[in-house]
């Protein structure tokens, strides 16, 4: 009995810590690659590992990218960190609509993991390839007020933070677009081409990173990354890819935009 009675706190000090997964509930003791969930849940992670389009990062075949007389694309490529089923329609809703925090962080680190494979894709074929900077597709203010937070941003902040990669406001959004998920696909390309506009700053953002990228990169063209939460058609990130396109033009100085989506739907 004495024994039980000392060495309880040992056993408790060595048992690694134990909480409940954030998204099944069950108790966990931590012990995936992201904080929060149990091993059950992290396995069930639709990870796009290898996508099957290069161009918008989809884990299947894409009519969507190779279709004759799509609209003109200002972006390199899209790459996701998961495709989008059930599941992960729960943890989007529980982050985007219920204000979850611990989501925010779970989403974030998996965006991050999506990121370094994004990073290694590319400097196999370029091994100084690098992002200098990461921006975000912008919401309205209506979707602002009602929601709080630019689910976007929270992403872009957070995948900068774990990159080391600086981020800027580039992109802002004020019309209003009705709920896309009501409407059609060219319907949605058609509303999406004058959503966005620059942000009054955005030339002198744009030149504050020109100046302080390192003396190597000085020849390399600039590298934004666009982050949101979910990529249906691409037509957000390319209207948002266009803002950029034009400013580069504006300033002469040669561009290339890239985005990271959480989900791939
Ligand atoms: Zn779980
Ligand atoms: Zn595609």
């Amino acid at each position: 009995m004495i024994w039980k009675s000392i060495l309880d706190p040992i056993h408790r000090l060595l048992a690694p810590p134990v909480s409940n997964c954030l998204a099944c509930g069950r108790m966990t003791n931590r012990s995936t690659q992201i904080h929060g969930i149990c091993r059950d849940c992290y396995n069930g992670i639709p990870w796009i590992r290898h996508p099957r389009c290069r161009t918008c990062g989809r884990h299947m075949g894409c009519p969507d990218c190779t279709r004759a007389g799509g609209h003109e694309r200002f972006f390199i490529c899209n790459r996701s960190a998961v495709a989008y089923n059930p599941v992960m329609r729960e943890w989007l809703g529980q982050y985007k609509y219920r204000g979850n925090e611990r989501y925010s962080e779970l989403l974030i680190m998996m965006l991050g993991q999506a990121y370094v494979g994004m990073k290694n894709e590319h400097r196999r074929a370029d091994s100084q390839w690098t992002i200098d900077v990461i921006t975000c597709v912008p919401v309205s203010t209506i979707r602002l007020q009602e929601r709080g937070f630019n689910q976007a941003e929270v992403l872009g902040l957070g995948v900068a933070g774990l990159s080391q990669i600086p981020f800027r406001r580039l992109i802002i959004r004020e019309r209003h677009t009705d709920k896309q998920s009501l409407k059609n696909r060219s319907d949605r390309i058609r509303d999406m081409m004058n959503t966005f506009e620059a942000d009054p700053d955005i030339i002198n953002s744009i030149r504050n990173i020109i100046e302080s990228r390192h003396r190597s990169r000085v020849n390399s063209p600039l590298r934004f990354l666009v982050i949101d939460d979910i990529y249906t058609t691409g037509s957000t990130i390319n209207s948002c890819a266009r803002v950029l396109w034009v400013a580069g033009e504006v300033i002469g100085q040669p561009m290339e935009i890239y985005s990271l989506t959480w989900a791939r739907s």
